[in-house]
This record gives C-alpha cells, structure tokens and sequence, in this order.
C-alpha cells in the first residue's frame, strides 16, 4: 500500500477518488446513478432525504432496475456496450414516468458507478486502465468512461449529466458514512474484490493536486491485484491452472483467490481433478464439470448450507446439476469438505486485507467496514469466517471493527457523491 501511495504503476495502484469529503448526513435531492459492478448493471434513482426529524439516521429511498449485461456486450464494441447503458437508462426513466428529453426540465445529474481501475484526473474524468472481471469490450481501455457515457446519452438524446465516476468501494464507502459516521472501510465482495479507506492526504506522496480543505482522501487500492507477482500468496495448483486460462493472466492474483467470479471455477477444477484420478465419483465425471466456469459460486453456497445427515440437497446440486450421474454420502461429504475450504480460504484471506488497512490507519479502537456484495451476503458462515480470521490477526481489538453489510451502497454512494460534486 505504501509503494502505491508514493508513486504510479505499483501492484497496489491506490487510487485517489477525488472524494474528499464524507457526508454529513443532511445532504437532498433526487440523483440518477448507474452501478456496473461485473455481473449486474443497474439503473437507481436515488432520493436524499437528510437527517430524519431525529436527526440521528439518514434517510434514503431509491427506485432501482437491474439489467443483465451479455458475454456478447462484454466482449464486443465498446460503443455498443455504453449505447446498451444509455438504452437502459431510457428504459428505466419512461417506466417511472421521469422526464430526461424535454429541454423544459432540468437536466438530470447521474453518478456513475465503474468498478474497475481508472486512474482519476477529477471526480468526473478518468481513463481505465484495463478490463478485469471477464470484460474485454474493444475502444474503451484508456478511453475515459465518463466521456463514453455522455457521448451515448447525446447519441440517445437524453438529457443526462454524468457530474462523477465512482469506483463501488468509495460508493458503499460514503453511502455508509451517511449512516455511521465511524465508517473508514468500503469493501466489495462479489463478482470481484476491492476496497477503500479514508486516507490522509500528507500520506499520499504521489498526490500533487490541490490539498482540500478536510485533509483526507478516499484512496481505492484495488487489492484485487495484491500479489501479481506470485511471491506471498500460497497459490495451489488449481490457482495456477485458473490464471493460466483465465481472460488477464497474472492478474488479479488475490481476487482470483477470493471473489465470486472464480471460487466456483475452483471447486470445479478441484472435483474435475479428483474425479479424474477416481477419487470422487468413482472416476466419472460429466460435460459440465469439464466446462470452464459452469458452476457458479452459488452453487457453493447450497452446497454449503446442507446440512442434512445424507447431504440431499448436496446429491441435487451434483446429480441433477452438475449431471454426474451418481455420487455416494462419502462423495458428497467430500464435495462439501473443498466448498468450506475455497470458501474459508477465501474469507480469511479478505479479513486478512482488512486487518492490512485497520491497522495502517490506526482505526483498531473503532472503525465500521461497510461490505456489499452478493458473496458476503450469501455464502454461508462468510462473515464469521472473517470475524474468526480477524480475532487471529488482531488479537481482541477485532472486537472493535465492525463488518456490516451495507446493501446497495454503491448506487446510494454514487447518489450522494454526485450530490457532493454538484453542490
Ligand atoms: P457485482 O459484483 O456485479 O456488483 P454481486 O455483488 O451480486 O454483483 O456479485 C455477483 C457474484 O456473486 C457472482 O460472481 C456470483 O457468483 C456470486 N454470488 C451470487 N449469489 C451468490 C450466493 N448465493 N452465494 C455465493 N455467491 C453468490
Ligand atoms: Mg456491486
């Protein structure tokens, strides 16, 4: 973390947001924001209703859509991507009866949340740096997102100002900090992994823009590259065999060791493998266990959360999912067993990075990490894996660092910066 604070290029990039400011809680008014977080895209719109009469809890209500984006758009035209992005705001703002083409009304100000690397020049301008998460779309690498965006709305004719460009981490971040002002953490756990804190600005070497008034700036490590260069984490030999055939080889080390996208491919590759030498399933396998990211890391999950003494359920997933066409308990037991593994694995390595930046900002005597992410939601026992893994790092000061799911943050946090950058 140090090295991506003092100079660019590093493993860490430790990118400055331009967010400088948390909300104070009484912030107002009704903001569009786009979250495209890998899996799913959605379109929100956000009200902020300040401080309730008691003054003590934030108010926020918000109407949202969720689109799914296909390989194909992963994959294909940039310029087909973002016109897919401006087709669903359309959507979204004639369903709920909101006017964004009649030059009558206001233009309408959007917070856009991107979460993937761009390094950021001003809240509302970056350039991605590369594509992870399986997106390889053509024309956009190095091209501004913003820019994009507000070129496909013109194309559209919508009357729509992207006023900042949102990494999720700083969204559920400052989304959060509405809430608990103790917030210092911003944490995603779900296609990928990521997270951000609230850094000092002297801290920042590499930081020569002005210095803001607060002193402070959210800082987006994107930690999902901790480790590229293979040295510290103990990598298996299914992790290589992932990297090998993923879409950015020697990338992404950490997160492929711990987010959504590829704790599944693991299992797979490690019930592929045992099945090959016969130690599982008497040595059948089916075409779905041989075909790459086919089992999804909800299946874990179920896998994870039977706890029937014949594991049945596990039996459904195996048989009738994965098409093997017969399993024993001994295999089922076994099949459970490398769940917990891939999923403790991985929650004790994420607890492992948030020790990192506790520790590195002092914040053991109190500090709130607001997670969001459907695998911290979901995966059985996640966030007592964490909090087990926390305790052995910290010793009893992990009793002071509070994990809470902090649901929809990133299209909230890019709501209320929006709303900060407008002001
Ligand atoms: P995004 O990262 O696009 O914002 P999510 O937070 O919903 O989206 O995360 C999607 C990832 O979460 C996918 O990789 C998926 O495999 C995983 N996921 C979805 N449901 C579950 C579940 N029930 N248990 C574990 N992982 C899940
Ligand atoms: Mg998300």
């Amino acid at each position: 973390m140090d090295r991506g604070l003092a100079a660019p290029n590093q493993t860490l990039k430790m990118i400055p947001s331009f967010v400088v400011n948390l909300p104070k809680g009484s912030e107002t008014g009704t903001y569009l924001a786009l979250d495209l977080g890998g899996s799913n895209f959605r379109v929100c719109e956000v009200t902020l209703e300040g401080a309730g009469s008691s003054g003590a809890v934030s108010n926020v209500r918000m109407r949202q859509r969720k689109y799914v984006v296909s390989d194909d758009l992963k994959t294909g035209r940039g310029t087909d991507l973002f016109d897919f992005f401006a087709d669903c705001v359309r959507e979204f703002l004639v369903e709920n009866g909101i006017h964004a083409t009649d030059p009558a009304h206001n233009e309408l100000v959007l917070g856009f949340t991107f979460s993937f690397p761009c390094s950021q020049t001003a809240i509302n301008k970056g350039a991605l740096m590369h594509w992870t998460k399986g997106f390889t779309a053509s024309g956009v690498e190095g091209q501004d997102p913003v820019q994009l965006l507000q070129d496909a709305f013109h194309r559209k004719q919508l009357r729509v100002r992207v006023a900042s460009l949102v990494n999720d981490t700083v969204g559920t971040l400052v989304a959060h900090a509405y809430q608990d002002p103790s917030t210092h953490l911003g944490i995603i756990l779900g296609t990928g992994t990521n997270a951000a804190y609230v850094e000092r600005i002297d801290r920042i070497p590499k930081w020569d823009g002005p210095i803001p008034a607060s002193g402070k700036m959210i800082v987006n490590t994107e930690w999902g590259a901790f480790d590229q260069e293979g040295v510290v984490l103990p990598l298996t030999s299914y992790d290589s065999v992932l990297d090998r055939q993923s879409a950015h080889p020697h990338l992404q080390t950490y997160e492929k060791m711990v987010s959504g996208l590829y704790l599944g491919e693991v299992m797979r590759l490690v019930l592929a493998d045992l099945a090959s030498t016969g130690e599982l399933f008497r040595g059948v396998s089916s075409t779905v266990l041989t075909t790459p990211y086919s089992i999804d890391t909800a299946l874990m999950s179920r896998i994870e959360r039977d706890h029937s003494a014949e594991l049945a359920d596990v039996r459904v997933v195996l048989e009738d999912l994965i098409s093997i066409p017969k399993t024993s308990a001994e295999d089922r037991r076994i099949v459970k067993r490398v769940a917990e593994l891939i999923g403790t694995r991985s929650a004790r390595l994420a607890a492992a990075g948030v020790a990192a930046i506790v520790s590195k900002i002092n914040r053991l005597d109190d500090c709130t990490v607001a997670i969001d992410g459907s695998l911290f939601e979901h995966y059985p026992h996640y966030a007592n894996r964490m909090r087990d893994a926390l305790r052995e790092i910290v010793g009893i000061a992990a009793d002071n660092i509070l994990l809470v799911q902090a649901r929809d943050g990133s299209g909230q946090g890019a709501a209320l910066i929006a709303a900060l950058a407008d002001a």
